[in-house]
């Protein structure tokens, strides 16, 4: 019997994989496993995928058909996440030399599924989504040593037409109030300053334990931990933000003044075929409690544009929302049709020549948007969190609560003080329109 001992993981989508793979990564490493930076150098090679849009559906497909001829050389491979889940068995059909398959609602048999490997089974599973529990690691790998992830809730109940996240995550299982604090505690003590709180939809978090904290009790206690200076949280769905999520904002420092609200679209109409459950003005109410709060509050979001039967006149209800909001930034994308979605059944949809032009349009509007709310902070002062120096330029790399890129110099300091994972008051002199730029204040 073959031992496999080394593994190499490769990780592709949103932070909620990204924060799965440290885990995955802590679960290896207590099983005698040991991590290596590169395919070639792993015997055990795992993807850790995502579906959302058929182009990150593609990447994996073609990263495995790369690796296909090491297989002969010993090499086991394995598709974590959203792929795995949502193609199963199908992978091993398409990519013959892959051996486990596994969604991230089976990662807690992730260990047997190792022992099942090492002994020599060619083709292991993990694809049921029937399960309440949570993926806790007693060992967690962290890639950032000043920034933790924690997971509050997994999985998703909102069935929105067009996404497969209820299909590849499973339902949502929330952890314990306990539970999340302990972590937070134990990553205070271990030196990390800032915390990101994830979940598809942390506003439904809903404490399993008899405390029965809901998010915004949950989110003021965090905030309240020795140690932890910052703490986001991501992501946020308009139907479940409640007013009192801005209160904790303005009453607790620690807790950073950016909210992630994505809208999808402008148009109640098309929100309503999104299967959203929220119209324009119910959108637009949340954004006025965001605006009427004592901090100012960044607000990011992520559109869709080219949803089936968007209508120009929907897009152009969309382009005024993002004048309305004037957001710090966005995540924008066309439109992809994702297997098992419900918006797989509507018709009119729209070519990809026209999604293309749209999203070229809302891009190059909101970048003006963003060169106007930058230009406001010029000459303010910002506290950040410094995340790299820039070798190139001489510049520190600087984040601000509001989670915008702040760029120093520092005129008078040693060049070689480290200044990594310290907090800095930065006067901002330049602004652009993805970052500023500025000098720190002694
Ligand atoms: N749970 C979060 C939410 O409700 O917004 C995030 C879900 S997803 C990981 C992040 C973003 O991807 C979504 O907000 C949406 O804008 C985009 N997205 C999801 N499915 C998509 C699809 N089929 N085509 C294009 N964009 C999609
Ligand atoms: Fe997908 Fe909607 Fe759930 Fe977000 S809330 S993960 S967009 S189904």
């Amino acid at each position: 019997m073959r031992v496999v001992k080394t593994f190499y993981i490769e990780t592709f989508g949103c932070q909620m994989n990204v924060h799965d793979s440290e885990k995955v990564i802590g679960t290896l490493i207590a099983q005698g496993y040991s991590q290596v930076a590169t395919p070639e150098e792993a015997e055990l090679v795992f993807y850790n995928t995502c579906s959302i849009r058929d182009k990150a559906e593609q990447k994996v497909f073609s990263r495995l058909q790369q690796f296909k001829k090491e297989h002969g050389r010993g090499k086991t491979f394995a598709v974590l996440g959203c792929v795995a889940q949502q193609e199963g068995e199908k992978i091993f059909a398409k990519a013959p030399h892959v051996s486990l398959v596994c969604g991230s609602a089976s990662y807690n048999q992730l260990p047997e599924m190792l022992v099942q490997l090492e002994t020599g089974n060619r083709r292991v599973t993990g694809l049921s989504l029937d399960t309440e529990d949570t993926f806790d690691t007693p060992l967690t790998r962290r890639d950032n040593p000043h920034r933790a992830y924690i997971t509050i809730i997994e999985g998703c109940d909102k069935s929105c037409a067009y996404c497969v996240v209820p299909f590849t995550r499973g339902p949502e299982r929330s952890r314990t109030s306990a539970s999340v604090i302990s972590e937070a505690r134990k990553l205070a003590s271990a030196g990390y300053s800032e915390i990101q709180l994830l979940g598809q939809n942390v506003n439904s978090y809903r404490d399993p334990s008899p405390a029965g904290w809901d998010f915004t009790t949950l989110l003021a206690n965090v905030g309240r931990t020795p140690g932890i200076r910052r703490v986001r949280f991501t992501t946020s769905h308009p139907r479940d933000f409640v007013q009192g999520i801005i209160d904790a904002i303005d009453e607790n420092l620690a807790l950073c003044n950016h909210v992630h609200l994505p809208v999808q679209s402008g148009s109640t109409r098309v929100l309503e075929a999104m299967q959203r459950l929220y119209t324009r003005d119910d959108y637009m109410r949340r954004i006025d409690w965001m605006k009427k709060a004592r901090r100012d509050i960044a607000i990011t979001t992520d559109v869709i544009v080219g949803f089936p039967g968007e209508t120009e006149a929907d897009f152009e209800a969309t382009l005024a929302l993002l004048d309305a909001v004037e957001y710090d930034s966005i995540f924008s994308f066309k439109y992809s049709r994702r297997p098992n979605t419900p918006a797989l059944a509507l018709g009119d949809q729209v070519p990809e020549e026209e999604k293309g032009r749209r999203l070229t349009i809302l891009q190059e509007r909101q970048r003006a948007i963003q060169v106007r709310r930058n230009a406001t902070y010029l000459g303010r002062v910002e506290e950040c969190l410094v995340e790299g120096f820039n070798k190139a330029t001489g510049q520190w790399i600087g984040r601000t609560s509001q989670n915008k890129t702040l760029n120093f110099i520092r005129p008078t300091a040693d060049p070689v003080d480290n200044l990594l994972g310290t907090y800095v008051e930065v006067r901002v002199t330049r602004t652009g329109p993805n970052s500023l730029a500025g000098e720190s204040v002694h």
